[in-house]
């Protein structure tokens, strides 16, 4: 597969799909709170989707090599599990957890790719700076993804942010199994977009492409482990991890987010 440059009135559907994702993943957002169940959070999601016409596009979704498809539209990864975690009735969120929440979502035949990682009532200082640099070092990835750059350039900058000296002591690992992609015919396209890197590496960045980023920081070792389920990534030292996620179009202007409202 190569990467695929989306014309206008692709542009335009993805757009609208991208609003309707945010919407919905904020909405999702809101309803967080200790006492309610992953699975929950996952029938919410869903009905929200199918209320604007769209589709779940985790739903059923049968990635390469895996032995079943993935149950659920969204994926809910709590604490120390990465991402891609099975929405269950008996998984109850409680005080002071971190739940990150991925969705996809097909609008009139086009795909848009979102995540965000949420606190549970009240969470520690040191967990709340894990989420607010994870949600900068994907604000640095965005900034990257311009004409002129290269896929690498993106990954190299995150890289760099995340280990910059004033980030030193927290040691934040940079997961590196599971990277950002390209987006919108379908689910997951060309061109792999990783989370660290060499700059000037890689494809050319060229207007038209639409690509999802979203780095994944773990306190602890950048190490990760599949579970037995064949889909939840936990961290290998069992330490927590976050995760945001947004859809972005390279325009010649630079970038646009399409997954905010
Ligand atoms: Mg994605």
């Amino acid at each position: 597969m190569s990467i695929i440059i989306k014309t206008k009135e692709q542009i335009e559907i993805l757009r609208e799909g991208g609003r309707h994702l945010s919407e919905v993943l904020h909405k999702v957002k809101d309803i967080i709170k200790p006492g309610i169940s992953t699975y929950e959070l996952d029938k919410y999601a869903e009905k929200l989707i199918r209320e604007y016409g769209d589709e779940p596009a985790f739903l059923n979704y049968k990635p390469e090599g895996a032995k079943v498809s993935f149950p659920a539209s969204l994926c809910v990864s709590v604490n120390e599990e990465v991402v891609h975690g099975i929405p269950k009735k008996d998984k109850i969120l409680k005080e002071g957890d971190i739940v990150s929440i991925d969705l996809g979502l097909k609008h009139k035949g086009l795909f848009t790719d979102m995540a965000m990682t949420v606190a549970v009532g009240n969470i520690s200082e040191q967990i709340k700076k894990l989420l607010a640099i994870t949600e900068q070092a994907l604000q640095v990835g965005i900034h990257n993804a311009v004409v002129g750059n290269r896929v690498g350039d993106i990954g190299f900058a995150i890289e760099n942010f995340v280990h910059s000296k004033h980030l030193q002591k927290e040691n934040y690992g940079i997961v590196e199994v599971l990277s950002g992609h390209g987006v919108g015919v379908a689910i997951h396209e060309d061109p792999y977009i990783p989370n660290f890197g060499k700059a000037n590496t890689g494809e050319k960045i060229k207007a038209g492409m639409v690509v999802a980023i979203e780095p994944m920081l773990n306190m602890g070792t950048k190490n990760v482990t599949l579970d037995k389920d064949g889909y939840t990534f936990h961290t290998a030292d069992r330490k927590h991890s976050a995760h945001f996620e947004h859809t972005i179009l390279i325009t010649e202007d630079g970038p646009e987010i399409l997954t905010q409202n």
